[in-house]
């Protein structure tokens, strides 16, 4: 699933990646091209809508980060309202005070909620529940020996009119259940309810009275996320009717597209709960707004990343160079060996180029240092005088000669460490007034 989403966004932020910041046109472009692959995903068009606008607005504003590069903070702002398009929290089921708690299901036929009841079962039970199926879908010829055979796999006793009986009153069964479940000492009911192919008043009816009887602690609906847009009509329909608390996605095995699940919750303010991914009573998980975003983002190598760096990045440091920059003081260095601390905190330094605003444009200076070389320059630049440190001209021969015995290191080195730092300090010059990507500046932010 959301394979297409995925691969559009994927492209969409590589191309955002070698900028050193964001226009406002590229800003609309990006936000265009995020549309478009929303759209191409069946995402309902009023969630795209406010979608899009709170990224422009958030990609737009002030809150940028100083430790992420312009396609970084781009990624990071989608991820953020992908979460919180999906449900931002995890929710779990409402436990009933007094067991059993009741959890009914309702949804179209066909939307998977019979195979839904028995993995809902199976997961329960290992969840240290001692769960309880009850068929009240009395509409659908052979519903209730589909939920005893569910049922049976998941371990779970089911419990339904005896065959032959004449019993056709869904809602009685409901009732009734509950006190077997009380009896038997179940702690939670899973009332599987009769779904139609389409909405129609009689089945709505029908499960709002059962609700009526039973008063679920969570009424949850149950739906095929292949159906893209009719999704959402239908969530709406139930949403009018029955009312529902929470929402379960199933088969999103089969879907490439994904778009009902980043519409139904927006369109209907109820979470998506579980999500079904097969047929077999295994396939089912807990939905994780945060892990689904990052599925379709694809990007769980650079998001990590991107908390790394946030969470390094010394934003006292960020604004002291950007200070600095501003007032069209030279860059030191001091400032370089700065810039490369900062970078080494970030950990393994091939992984982490470029992640620092502005250091993209030394990356080909950076790339070439390992760690270990990073402490020889480091013990280099130590061993310099401030003046030699921040006026780097003055260093001559004799001072090199000096400055290699102070630190340990060849007369060679300490040469080919002040060149690499005349390219660093060139390339910054170069950087018309403005450290890319950082805010308060000329040509930043
Ligand atoms: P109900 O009418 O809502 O009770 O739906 P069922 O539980 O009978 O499911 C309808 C069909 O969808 C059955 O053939 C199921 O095997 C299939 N099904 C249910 N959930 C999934 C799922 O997550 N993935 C796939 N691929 N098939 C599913």
């Amino acid at each position: 699933m959301f394979e297409t989403l995925s691969d559009r966004l994927t492209t969409v932020f590589s191309s955002l990646r070698t900028k050193g910041r964001l226009s406002e046109a590229d800003i609309n472009a990006t936000a265009r091209e995020i549309r478009v692959a929303l759209l191409e995903a069946d995402v309902a068009l009023p969630v795209v809508k406010d979608f899009i606008a709170r990224i422009k607005e958030r990609a737009r504003g002030s809150e940028v980060s100083q430790a992420l590069n312009p396609a970084q903070q781009v990624v990071k702002i989608v991820n953020e309202e992908l979460i919180e398009i999906l449900g931002g929290e995890t929710r779990e089921l409402r436990l009933a005070k007094n067991p059993p708690t009741v959890i009914m299901l309702a949804g179209l036929q066909g939307a998977g909620k019979t195979t839904l009841a028995g993995k809902l079962a199976r997961w329960l039970k290992q969840e240290g529940q001692t769960p309880m199926l009850v068929a009240a879908d009395l509409q659908r010829p052979n519903a209730v020996q589909q939920l005893q055979v569910v049922g049976e796999r998941a371990g779970v006793p089911v419990f339904a009119p005896e065959p032959g009986s004449g019993v056709g009153d869904p809602v009685d069964v409901a009732r009734r259940s509950i006190e077997q479940a009380r009896r038997a000492q179940h702690s939670i009911v899973v009332i599987d309810t009769a779904g139609r192919l389409g909405i129609d008043a009689e089945m709505m009816q029908q499960a709002i009275d059962i609700r009526d009887a039973v008063q679920p602690d969570d009424v949850l609906f149950v739906v095929d996320a292949m159906v893209g847009q009719d999704a959402v009509n239908t969530a709406q329909a139930f949403m009018d009717g029955v009312g529902f608390d929470g929402v379960v996605l199933t088969k999103l095995d089969g879907d490439a597209r994904g778009g009902a699940a980043l519409s139904v919750r927006h369109i209907t303010g109820r979470p998506i709960m579980f999500a079904s991914t097969g047929e077999k009573l295994e396939d089912f998980s807990v939905f994780h707004p945060d892990r689904m975003a990052g599925r379709i983002l694809d990007m769980g190598d650079v998001l990590t990343l991107i908390e790394q760096a946030e969470r390094t990045f010394d934003e006292a440091q960020a604004e002291k160079m950007s200070a600095k920059f501003a007032s069209g003081e030279d860059f030191t260095l001091e400032d370089f060996l700065e810039q490369m601390m900062m970078i080494r905190k970030l950990g393994p330094i091939g992984n982490l180029l470029g992640m620092m605003p502005g250091m993209g444009q030394v990356r080909d200076q950076i790339s070439q240092i390992d760690d270990r070389d990073l402490d020889r320059i480091a013990a280099i630049i130590r061993s310099m005088t401030p003046q030699e440190r921040s006026q780097p001209k003055i260093i001559n021969g004799s001072r090199r000669a000096r400055i290699a015995k102070g630190s340990g290191v060849s007369v060679g080195e300490v040469s080919s460490l002040v060149t690499r730092f005349f390219d660093a300090q060139k390339m910054m010059r170069q950087m018309a007034g403005g450290i890319p990507g950082m805010p308060g500046m000329p040509g930043g932010g």
